[in-house]
C-alpha cells in the first residue's frame, strides 16, 4: 500500500498497540512504538513479536528492518518526534470493582502531555467508559506545554487478537471522534490506503466513538450468552444447540457467527468491558437499561460451571483424585492471550476438586503458567491426555478438530471427552467408542 509518510508516536506496544504500530509502519508511516516494558521494546526492537499473533512477525520484520518503526521507552521522544500520538495502553478491571481502571490511560497521557510542545493530535484507541476522551481532553490541554493546540480525537479499535495484522490492516470499519476538521482530516491522512480501499470511516463526537466500542463488544457478548442460554433449553427439551444455531443463522438478520454455544467468552476485552459498560452506566443513572449485561455476564461464568459439572458427572461422581486432560489454555484459538480464559478457570477449578489437571496448549503455555504455575502443562497433545479419566476440550484451535479419536484412545484410560466448543464430530467420536459430552446437545453426555 502507498504511505503517505506521517511522523506518529504509538503509546502501548501490547495485543493492540505493537500490532497499530508494525502495520502503520507497513503502509510507510514513520513511526514510534513506546512502552513502559522495556523488554517487550527490546523484543519489538529486534523485529520479535512479544506475543503470538499470526502473520504479525512478518510485518514487524519488516517494519523494523525498513527503519520506519522505531521503538523507545521514553515518552519525551514520542513527543519529539510525532505528530499524531495512538493511545494503545491497557484499560483493565479494576480490582474489588467492575469499572475500567483508567490508571495505564492517565499516566501515558500525563507523561506525554508534559512534553507536547507544538500542536499535536492525540487519539485515543483504548477501550474507554464514555465521557472519558472529554475529561482527557481539558487534562491535556491544562498540563501540555502547548495547551489548546493539543487536540485530542477517540479512535477505537475492533480487531480480533487471532486476525489482528488483517483486522488492522483492513478493518471492517474506521470510527473517529474528531472535534475539529483538522483531526478528522489528520486521521483520514493516516488511514488513507485504507480509505482508498473502500473501507468505511464514520465521523461521530467523541462521546459516540467510545460508546460505538462498547456497545459493539456488549452486543457480541449478548449474542454469545443468548446462544448459551438457549443451549440449556436444549439439555432439557433434548434439541441440539448446533443445529438450531445453524438453522437460525441463516437469517441475514441474525447471521450464524457468535452462536457457538460451549464454555462462553473470555479474554482481555469482552469480559471487562461489558462489566465496565455497566459500571458506567450506574454512574451515569442509567443501570436499569443494560441491567440485562449483568445476566449475560452470569450466563457466561455459569458455562464454566457447567463444563466442570459434565467432567464430574463423566468420571462418575467425584473428580478428586481422577486424571484430567484440558485442551486448550488460551481463551481462543490463535492467540498466547489467557485473560480471563475460560479454558484455565475451569482447568483450575476441576484441580481444585482434587483432580490431576494436564494442560496442553499450542502457544499459551508460557502465560498459562504464570497466571496458574501450579497447573501441570505440557504441549504434546498425546502427553496431556496420558491415562487421562476424561479429556475437556476447550479452547477450538484447529489442530484439536484434526485429531484421530482412535488413535487417542489408545493412550487415555477411559475415552471420554467434553466438548466445550461444540466443534468436534460427536458422530466421529462416538464412532471411536468414545463417551462425548456437550453443551446443549440434548444430554448426549452418556
Ligand atoms: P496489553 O496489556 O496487551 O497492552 C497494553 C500495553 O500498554 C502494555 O504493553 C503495557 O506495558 C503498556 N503500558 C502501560 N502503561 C503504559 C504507559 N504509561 N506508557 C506506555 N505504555 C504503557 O493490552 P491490549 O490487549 O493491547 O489492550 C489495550 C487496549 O486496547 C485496551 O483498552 C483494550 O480493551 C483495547 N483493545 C484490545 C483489543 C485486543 O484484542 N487485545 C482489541 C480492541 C481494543
Amino acid at each position: 500500500m502507498a504511505g503517505t509518510d506521517m511522523r506518529i508516536s504509538v503509546i502501548g506496544t501490547g495485543y493492540l498497540g505493537a500490532v497499530h504500530a508494525a502495520c502503520l509502519a507497513d503502509i510507510g508511516h514513520d513511526v514510534l512504538g513506546v512502552d513502559v516494558d522495556a523488554a517487550k521494546i527490546e523484543a519489538l526492537a529486534a523485529g520479535q513479536a512479544p506475543f503470538y499473533e499470526p502473520g504479525l512477525s512478518d510485518v514487524l520484520s519488516r517494519a523494523v528492518g525498513s527503519g520506519r518503526l522505531r521503538l523507545s521507552i521514553d515518552p519525551a521522544q514520542a513527543a519529539e518526534f510525532a505528530d499524531v500520538h495512538f493511545i494503545c495502553v491497557g484499560t483493565p478491571q479494576q480490582p474489588g470493582s467492575q469499572a475500567a481502571d483508567l490508571t495505564y490511560v492517565h499516566a501515558a497521557i500525563d507523561g506525554l502531555a508534559r512534553h507536547l510542545r507544538r500542536p499535536t493530535l492525540v487519539v485515543g484507541k483504548s477501550t474507554v467508559p464514555v465521557g472519558t476522551a472529554a475529561a482527557l481532553a481539558r487534562r491535556l490541554a491544562e498540563l501540555a506545554p502547548a495547551g489548546e493546540g493539543v487536540e485530542l480525537a477517540w479512535n477505537p479499535e475492533f480487531l480480533r487478537e487471532g486476525y489482528a495484522v488483517a483486522d488492522t490492516l483492513t478493518p471492517d470499519r474506521l470510527v473517529v471522534g474528531a472535534r475539529s476538521d483538522a483531526a478528522d482530516e489528520a486521521l483520514r491522512e493516516v488511514y488513507a490506503p485504507m480509505l482508498a480501499a473502500g473501507v468505511p470511516y464514520i465521523r461521530t463526537d467523541l462521546a459516540t466513538a467510545e460508546l460505538v466500542k462498547v456497545a459493539a463488544n456488549a452486543f457480541l457478548a449478548t449474542k454469545i450468552s443468548f446462544i448459551n442460554a438457549v443451549a440449556d433449553v436444549c439439555d432439557a427439551a433434548g434439541a441440539d444447540v448446533v443445529r438450531l444455531a445453524e438453522a437460525m443463522g441463516h437469517d441475514a438478520r441474525i447471521g450464524r457467527r457468535f452462536l457457538g454455544a460451549g464454555v462462553g467468552f473470555g479474554g482481555g476485552c469482552l469480559p471487562k468491558d461489558i462489566r465496565a459498560f455497566l459500571a458506567r452506566a450506574r454512574e451515569l443513572g442509567v443501570a436499569d437499561s443494560l441491567a440485562f449485561l449483568a445476566e449475560v455476564d452470569t450466563i457466561n461464568t455459569g458455562r464454566r460451571r457447567r463444563v466442570v459439572e459434565l467432567a464430574r458427572e463423566l468420571v462418575g461422581g467425584s473428580l478428586h483424585g481422577r486424571n484430567v486432560a484440558v485442551l486448550g489454555a488460551a481463551f481462543k484459538p490463535d492467540s498466547d492471550d489467557v485473560r480471563d480464559s475460560p479454558a484455565l478457570a475451569v482447568a483450575a477449578a476441576v484441580q481444585a476438586r482434587g483432580a490431576n489437571v494436564r494442560v496442553h496448549d499450542p502457544a499459551a503455555i508460557d502465560n498459562a503458567r504464570a497466571v496458574f504455575p501450579e497447573l501441570d502443562y505440557t504441549t504434546d497433545v498425546a502427553k496431556a491426555c496420558e491415562r487421562a479419566d476424561v479429556v475437556l476440550h476447550l479452547t477450538e484451535w484447529r489442530e484439536y478438530r484434526d485429531l484421530e479419536p482412535e488413535s487417542l484412545a489408545k493412550v487415555v484410560a477411559h475415552a471420554r471427552i467434553v466438548d466445550g466448543r461444540n466443534v468436534l464430530s460427536l458422530e466421529r467420536w462416538e464412532a471411536a467408542n468414545w463417551t462425548v459430552a456437550a453443551l446443549g446437545r440434548g444430554r448426549r453426555q452418556g
